[in-house]
């Protein structure tokens, strides 16, 4: 960890929406913890006008009705905004980058910061690439000092995008300098599946094939698209869920034991899980993954009637898919991953099925379903359920299963917001929990297979799901073939009952 003295944190689309939502009410919270360096300043950019006091007054009025501040937090919305500037650039123009430079050399006696320099691209994708581009014309890379990038998601919309992306970074800075988030991992829930997996005896030495049947991988929300048909008709669920998130959460659920727990150890095993995927033939993909799209219901419009979606856009909104992890540890254990949009809740949740004892010596009574498993949610409603077999009560034998709940809302521990985590990180020098460029690339190769045969096949089925439903119906016969059912929970999941499923 390398956490400096002096630090500027100059953030690349700061009149936008992720800024005024995320990263300001995140950089408070660090501000009231005293965690950021010493001599911490951060200075916004973008093309709208402000100087340094009228951006204040701008993000002031966000602050103050933050949800995600506490009271305390926002009793120092103050003295953090004495430490906000704002210089107006157009991020594509180059020759502007001159004005950035002479506000970083103003700044620099104050703060004495002689180029320490954090630089956050909060902006529309398309200017992922000229931003580097122009922050080494400019001559700012050159001044002495650490320099480090964050980048937003999406890192490339294919494998070669991905790789023209991360030759351009690569160009200006250090790997370990790179920070590419996806901000799942820095969610407490997502971290915690190591600590359940590696830091206790109770579940590593049956994680295996021979003990689980099945996993489910889910994370659906109960919206649709809301303003972001441009980019959303673009992207598709397979990009902004699964080539990403998905593949996060399915490598800490899969991967091997990392020998310590640092930058190198843990992104070595990430990329063997993405290794060790079953190769994504075109039998394959025809066989195993089932796309959707959301359609008009009582309650809500389709896809296709959204803002700036045509009648015939065929993007899809919902992907089932099955694969197979060809390793020791997982061969032959199917693991089902679904994302959604306009589902019936807002949920992701890592379900794990243990196979069912040997031997059968209690039945089932008729009202209990079978089947012990392991529910790590992730959100909302943050905690862990096991569902365990026990006797039903009453006359003779009878198995049921009772469901043990840990609620972190309910405990003593608070789990603190994703942005805060991974700024604290960028700024401390720590990229553990960001992706690696090689880890961006595999992902990236697997899934363009996929984009490809879709490409080569537009008649492949796109099923339309009404709006609020668990998707359609071809996805609960895709996970049927191996005779298990979706986990759908219910609408009301609250801390006080975590478990609840139709
Ligand atoms: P917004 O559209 O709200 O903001 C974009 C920002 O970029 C604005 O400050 C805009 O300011 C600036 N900008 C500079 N040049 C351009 C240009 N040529 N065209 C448009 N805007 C420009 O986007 P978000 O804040 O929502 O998202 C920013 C990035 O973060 C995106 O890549 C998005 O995918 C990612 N992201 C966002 C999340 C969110 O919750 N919002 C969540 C996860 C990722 P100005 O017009 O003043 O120049």
């Amino acid at each position: 960890m390398n956490m400096p003295k002096s630090l500027f944190l100059v953030i690349f689309g700061a009149s936008g929406d992720l800024t005024r939502r995320k990263l300001m009410p995140s950089l408070v919270k660090i501000f009231f913890q005293k965690r950021s360096p010493e001599n911490f300043a951060i200075i916004g950019t973008a093309r709208s006008v402000y100087d340094d006091e009228s951006y204040r007054g701008y993000l002031r009025q966000y602050l103050q009705t933050s949800p995600s501040l506490s009271e305390e937090e926002r009793g120092c919305i103050e003295d953090f905004l004495k430490i906000v500037y704002y210089q107006t650039i157009d991020p594509a123009e180059c020759s502007s980058y001159l004005m950035l430079d002479a506000k970083i050399e103003s700044l620099s006696t104050e703060y004495d910061n002689s180029g320490n320099l954090l630089f956050y691209l909060a902006t529309p994708p398309s200017l992922y690439e000229i931003i580097p581009e122009c922050l080494s014309k400019s001559g700012i890379l050159k001044k002495k000092g650490l320099k480090r990038i964050i980048v937003e998601k999406p890192f490339g919309y294919d494998l070669k995008s991905a790789k023209k992306l991360n030759s351009i970074y690569s160009k200006y800075f250090k790997e370990e300098d790179i920070y590419r988030i996806d901000h799942f991992l820095g969610k407490e829930t997502v971290q915690n599946i190591m600590v359940t997996r590696f830091g206790s005896t109770i579940y590593e030495p049956i994680w295996n094939r021979n003990y689980i049947d099945y996993v489910e991988i889910t994370a659906v929300e109960n919206m649709g698209i809301e303003n972001r048909g441009g980019y959303y008709d673009h992207a598709g669920a397979l990009r902004d869920m699964v080539q990403n998130h998905l593949m996060q959460l399915l490598a800490l659920t899969a991967m091997e034991p990392p020998a310590r727990f640092d930058k190198d150890s843990f992104r070595n095993e990430v990329i063997k899980v993405y290794q060790s995927i079953s190769d994504f033939s075109e039998s394959y993909i025809k066989d195993n993954i089932i796309r959707g799209q959301y359609t008009e219901s009582e309650t809500s419009k389709g896809y296709r009637q959204e803002k700036g979606i045509g009648a015939d856009s065929r993007t899809d909104t919902y992907i089932a898919m099955c694969l197979y992890i060809d390793n020791w540890r997982w061969e032959g254990v199917p693991f089902f991953i679904r994302t959604g949009k306009n589902m019936p809740t807002k949920v992701t949740e890592i379900v794990v099925h243990f196979k069912p004892a040997p031997l059968k010596m209690f039945k089932l009574r008729d009202e209990h379903r079978s089947g012990e498993k392991l529910i790590l949610r992730i959100q909302p409603n943050e905690g862990i359920v096991q569902r365990v077999a026990m006797k039903s009560p009453g006359s003779g034998f009878f198995l049921g299963n009772m469901e043990m709940e840990f609620s972190y809302e309910k405990s003593r521990y608070n789990t603190g917001d994703a942005y805060v985590r991974l700024i604290e990180d960028s700024i401390a020098g720590d990229p553990t929990l960001f992706t690696r460029q090689d880890a961006v690339e595999q992902s990236w190769e697997m899934f363009d297979k996929i984009l490809e045969y879709w490409d080569k096949h537009p008649d492949t089925h796109l099923y339309g799901y009404p709006a609020g439903t668990w998707g359609p119906k071809e996805a609960d016969e895709l996970i049927a073939k191996v005779g298990a059912e979706w986990t759908n929970p219910c609408k009301n999941l609250t801390n006080s009952n975590l478990y609840c499923e139709l």
